[in-house]
């Protein structure tokens, strides 16, 4: 029987004989290809629940697999192997090991938001991304992306001063993930504030890079916002049964 969609067949599972001759008849090569059967040895029954534990994927379970959400998306135009509708079916069926094969991509989500803007099911896939970048983090899958070190250096920013340095944020987002500071887009980027911008908006950029007041009375709003990301580390901790492994 040919296959009519090879593209979905992953290419460990389309096996070919290179020399097979069956009664006579010399098939080998392309002329032999079979797909090797699928097992799947093992369901985490709790997927769904783990990934609807964290930020972004609470609206998992609505997800009715109309295809919007991966239709539109970004990432999915330059690689079709980027699939948010294929992944959250896998969460939704249990299927971890299937799902933790695509460890290497599903962390390239860029954010974009068109994939909740089409959906129509209120599932915010742009968030359950987001969840299942940090439950492969959180399960020891993958180590932690830069996208999930840049939202914690902007999250420390506001827990310790209230406010967002931008330069700051980037300063040890680069630091932590070895990257020079002297990044092609931001040199441009600096250079097209220098010729465009008046000398009195450029002082007052240069000043707020070198001086960072911190916002007054702060403190009560920062120790009750610890607490809030403290119990919710602590539910998304229960949920994936994190500590019971000791894994953390
Ligand atoms: S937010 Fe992520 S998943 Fe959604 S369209 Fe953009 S790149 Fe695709
Ligand atoms: S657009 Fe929404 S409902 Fe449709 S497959 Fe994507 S997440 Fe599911």
């Amino acid at each position: 029987m040919p296959i009519h969609e090879k593209s979905l067949i992953r290419p460990e599972n389309l096996v070919e004989h290179e020399e097979l001759v069956i009664d006579g008849v010399d098939v080998s090569g392309h002329w032999s290809t079979f797909i090797e059967g699928r097992s799947v040895p093992d369901y985490n029954e709790q997927l769904q629940e783990e990934i609807a534990a964290i930020g972004g994927g609470e609206n998992i379970h609505r997800c009715w697999q109309c295809g919007s959400c991966t239709n539109a998306c970004t990432v999915n135009a330059i690689n079709p192997d980027f699939n948010p509708r294929f992944w959250i079916y896998l969460i939704r069926m249990g299927l971890e090991e299937e799902l933790v094969r695509d460890r290497d991509i599903i962390w390239q989500c860029v954010s974009c938001n068109k994939c909740t803007y089409a959906c129509p099911r209120d599932v915010n896939p742009e968030g359950v991304m987001k969840a299942t970048a940090h439950w492969l983090e959180l399960k020891g899958y993958t180590e932690m992306k830069p996208s999930m070190v840049f939202d914690e250096e902007f999250s420390l920013q506001v827990f310790n001063t209230g406010k967002i340095e931008e330069g700051k944020v980037l300063q040890k987002f680069f630091k932590r993930t070895n990257q020079p500071l002297t990044q092609p887009w931001l040199v441009h980027l600096i250079t097209g504030l220098v010729k465009r911008f008046p000398v009195f908006y450029l002082m007052k950029l240069g000043w707020g890079a070198v001086f960072h007041p911190r916002t007054r009375d702060w403190g009560r709003a920062r120790d009750a916002i610890n607490e809030y990301v403290e119990e919710r580390n602590a539910e998304i901790h229960k949920a994936l049964n994190l500590d019971a492994k000791g894994a953390d």
